[in-house]
């Protein structure tokens, strides 16, 4: 019998395969004792999972997507290779082994133990750097020793594999290897969360938010993965299995029939020329964008750079990454985002404390204005950058007035400091702020005369507006896009906007959704930004529809007091104006149905998401 299980649709694609359980956390271990005699058998099991560790970073250094760019990938691996013959690390765990007679999995895990009483008092992030990479390489022998995957770079087998994991770490889906893994699906995460907008940007079908999942699936077990409807299939019949081929094949057959929207121009047909562009997550992914039709890129998530990294990148390394990007984008805009760091987005390299509220902690601008040397390299790097095409600069997570002219303040002080330097810079790059929190939203007025423009982070406003975390799975039937209170505040800034003169761009996930981006058209947007993959789809729909049916829709949804009358609200208009587009209302609204029950689940398996055909 085929067990169906749900969970949040993350990145769109249907694929079928067989899973790997992909085991993120340093597993417990309990303590066991060896008898003397078996105390060289148990050095030898070291040795061997030792052996095995170093075969497997040696295949992966040989592999063609470990040669990227900025070797990031390759430097940790190398590290890896020197903590293995570390004294400290395997020599202890001998030692232990023979003295204590301790098995070799606990041996080590006290080793690492204790390696993290003596790393955790140091206040020098190469400490913790060193620690990072001390368990990473712990965690990988100790996989070895029980027989796990703990590591994607490196321990895969040859075969194409459904990952499935507890959460995957930001430096985990940076450094996924693409080739190897055709889906995954995850137990946490949100729809907005870092983890499902990196599976879009990569282009890996997933889900996330299911509920149980590393209980129900067993290593080598064929699934089907649904990144549509958000949903997994576990040991599918041969007759599920050809109808969900099918739907894959139709997936894909609509995605490149919306292809050739990618190079026409975004205009309405009554000739309203709409701008849509690109978010990014990492340098190269600029390479691809203009083939999705972007015009140019509105959100270069500037974080990626530090998450996937084991150690700082330099001024220089990123002057080149931003560089870089401006470059393939040919004098396109760029609006490169200063760091957006904390909430879900950690580095390596920036020791944060835990956080009970992550998302209302320490973060972004706010980390930033606390953590000056950090931010100067980066405002440096994207100055002197700017030189190399249309870079526009943009804080992430701005709170209010003050907040603000502090990092104005500091930007000036970071351009005076170029300029006695005699270095080259873009000394007249716009500045714009994201509009992220609802008291950013009220004060837009004030903020709007500081600034060049506006960009709305409908991800985190959401979040914020409604109180509900992103990036947790329990409520994500919560998260309302088109909730009153959003749609309101969204319909102030582009009004504030119009009033003085500054430019409103949204860079949430809401933009991508064909039928939010309708009442956002309503409401008056006219520059959208999201993850390239949905650009193709979003200019199908401007391409067809007409702005002067959509003013009155955008007045008249100002007064509907809940979500859900919006929603219907919305779709029957959709509808209307649309005929020919598949307004389907689970698709529309994918997350709300995340509750449905599993046989409704199955009935709307096969909804198959046609293209607009005209
Ligand atoms: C947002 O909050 O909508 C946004 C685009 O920023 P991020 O998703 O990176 O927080
Ligand atoms: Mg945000």
């Amino acid at each position: 019998m085929d067990t169906q299980l749900a969970g949040i649709p993350a990145s769109t694609g249907v694929v079928i395969g067989p899973a790997r359980l992909y085991h993120t956390q340093v597993p417990k271990i309990r303590p066991r004792t060896i008898e003397s005699d078996a105390v060289d058998l148990e050095v030898e099991r070291l040795y061997k999972a030792v052996a095995i560790s170093e075969e497997q970073i040696r295949s992966a250094l040989g592999r063609e997507d470990t040669q990227d760019g900025d070797h990031t990938v390759r430097d940790i691996l190398n590290t890896h290779l020197v903590y293995l013959k570390d004294p400290m690390l395997i020599g202890q765990t001998e030692q232990r082994i023979g003295e204590q007679r301790e098995s070799a999995e606990y041996a080590l895990s006290q080793v690492v133990g204790e390696a993290e009483r003596i790393f955790s008092g140091q206040e020098d992030p190469r400490f913790r750097e060193r620690f990072a990479d001390i368990q990473d390489v712990a965690r990988r022998v100790l996989g070895n020793l029980l027989g796990r995957m703990t590591d994607l770079g490196s321990d895969l087998s040859h075969r194409q594999v459904i990952l499935i994991a507890h959460d995957l770490s930001p430096s985990d889906t940076a450094t996924l290897p693409k080739d190897r893994i055709i889906g995954f699906a995850t137990e946490v995460g949100g729809p907005t969360s870092h983890t499902a907008i990196l599976a879009r940007s990569l282009r890996i079908p997933a889900v996330v938010g299911v509920t149980g999942l590393l209980e129900q699936v067993a290593d080598g077990d064929t699934i089907i993965l649904d990144g549509s409807h958000g949903t997994l299939v576990l040991g599918p019949s041969a007759e599920i299995r050809q109808r969900y081929e099918q739907t894959g094949r139709q997936i894909e057959a609509d995605e490149n029939r919306l292809r050739t929207y990618a190079f026409l121009p975004s205009v309405t047909l009554d000739g309203h020329a709409l701008d849509i562009s690109a978010n990014i997550e990492l340098p190269d992914e600029a390479k691809d964008v203009l083939q999705y039709g972007a015009g140019g890129i509105g959100l270069f998530r500037t974080e990626y750079l530090f998450m996937r990294a084991r150690s700082l990148p330099s001024e220089e390394e990123q002057f080149q990454a931003y560089r870089r990007v401006l470059e393939y984008m040919e004098g396109r805009p760029v609006v490169i985002r200063t760091m957006d760091l904390g909430g879900d987005k950690f580095a390596h390299a920036i020791p944060v404390p835990d956080e009970m509220n992550p998302f209302m902690g320490w973060r972004a601008i706010r980390f930033c204005l606390q953590n000056r040397g950090l931010f100067r390299t980066q405002l440096r790097a994207i100055l002197r950058a700017g030189v190399f095409g249309r870079a526009r600069m943009m804080f992430p997570l701005i709170s209010g007035v003050r907040e603000l002219q502090e990092a104005l303040a500091f930007l000036e002080e970071v351009k005076e400091e170029l300029h006695n330097e005699k270095v080259q810079f873009e000394e007249h790059m716009p500045v714009g702020g994201m509009i992220e929190l609802p008291s950013a939203v009220m004060v837009a007025e004030d903020l709007a005369r500081h600034l060049d423009f506006f960009s709305i982070g409908s991800n985190d406003l959401i979040q914020y507006s409604l109180a509900v975390d992103r990036i947790n799975e329990k409520i994500a039937h919560l998260y309302q896009p088109l909730h009153p209170g959003v749609l309101r505040m969204i319909s102030h800034v582009v009004r504030v906007g119009h009033r003085q003169e500054t430019p409103v761009e949204i860079c949430g996930e809401m933009a991508a959704n064909p039928l939010c981006c309708l009442v956002l058209l309503g409401l008056g947007m006219e520059r959208f930004s999201m993850s390239p993959g949905a650009i193709p789809r979003v200019k199908a729909i401007v391409r067809s529809i007409r702005m002067e049916q959509l003013r009155s829709f955008g007045e008249r949804i100002l007064d509907i007091s809940t979500a859900e009358e919006v929603e219907r609200y919305a779709l029957r208009v959709a509808r209307r104006i649309l005929p020919r587009y598949p307004w389907d209302e689970e698709q529309a609204f994918p997350v709300r149905h995340e509750q449905r029950s599993h046989e409704a689940v199955a009935d709307t398996d096969l909804v198959v998401e046609a293209s607009l055909r005209r």
